[in-house]
């Protein structure tokens, strides 16, 4: 993503209603944080919002966090959330490598990863998202029955993430090379850059993928 720094983004960040200050606190409160008994649905790398305010709307039984690195960023979705007002969606700016810092075991449900930065370079193939020491960070707090939904039109991340994921013993399903043209189109939500690839004539790809142990207790 082009990075442009806004002037006043940190600031804002600090105060802004729908930012939650100081989230290593809520470590195994997020329930309680949200006032109920839902579901966590987490996006990292969620930019501008479009794709987790659509979930949020859409489904006001599930507690909806959105995770961006970058100030300047989550900035945008926040003036979306100050006109629609989402009860069940807040954002936290932090740098996913953190993350267990502010989960706790078994308390998130679904993780959604769009468009994640590919990093191309092999040596900065550990700051993938789906590299195996982000996998390893994410099994520290996702929940036995939850599951990581992956999208991105790059097809050399996409077939790392498989690769990676296999061998980190995880369970891929729901695997499409071409997810605007599969079953798997139906119910799904259009994140910004997904609307920008495929309106060059991009195909997206998208897979799930959870622990083996986690499928096997299903
Ligand atoms: N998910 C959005 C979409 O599909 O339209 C944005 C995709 S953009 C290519 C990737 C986003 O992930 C950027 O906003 C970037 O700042 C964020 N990001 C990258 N690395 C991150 C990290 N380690 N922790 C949190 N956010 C990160």
């Amino acid at each position: 993503m082009r990075l442009r720094n806004i002037p006043g983004a940190r600031e804002e960040m600090l105060v802004n209603p729908y930012v939650v200050q100081n989230p290593e606190e809520k470590k195994g409160h997020w329930q309680e944080f949200f006032g109920n008994n839902h579901p966590i649905h987490i996006e990292i790398g969620m930019g501008k919002g479009q794709f987790i305010m659509a979930l949020a709307a859409a489904n006001p039984d599930i507690n909806y966090l959105g995770i961006e690195k970058y100030s300047s960023v989550l900035l945008r979705a926040l003036e979306k959330q100050a006109e629609l007002q989402l009860p069940n969606l807040r954002f936290i700016r932090l740098d996913a490598e953190y993350a267990t810092d502010v989960f706790d075991r078994e308390e998130i449900h679904r993780i959604y990863l769009n468009f994640s930065d590919p990093w191309p370079k092999d040596r900065h193939a550990h700051r993938r998202l789906t590299s195996d020491r982000f996998l390893a960070r994410y099994t520290e707090f996702l929940r036995s029955d939850g599951y990581i939904a992956f999208k991105t039109d790059n097809r050399e991340l996409f077939d790392f993430s498989v690769e990676t994921a296999e061998q980190c013993g995880w369970e891929l399903s729901a695997v499409t090379y071409d997810l605007h043209h599969s079953p798997y189109e139906e119910g799904n939500f259009h994140t910004e850059y997904e609307d920008r690839f495929s309106a060059l004539g991009k195909p997206i790809c998208r897979l799930e993928m959870a622990p083996a142990k986690n499928l096997k207790k299903n």
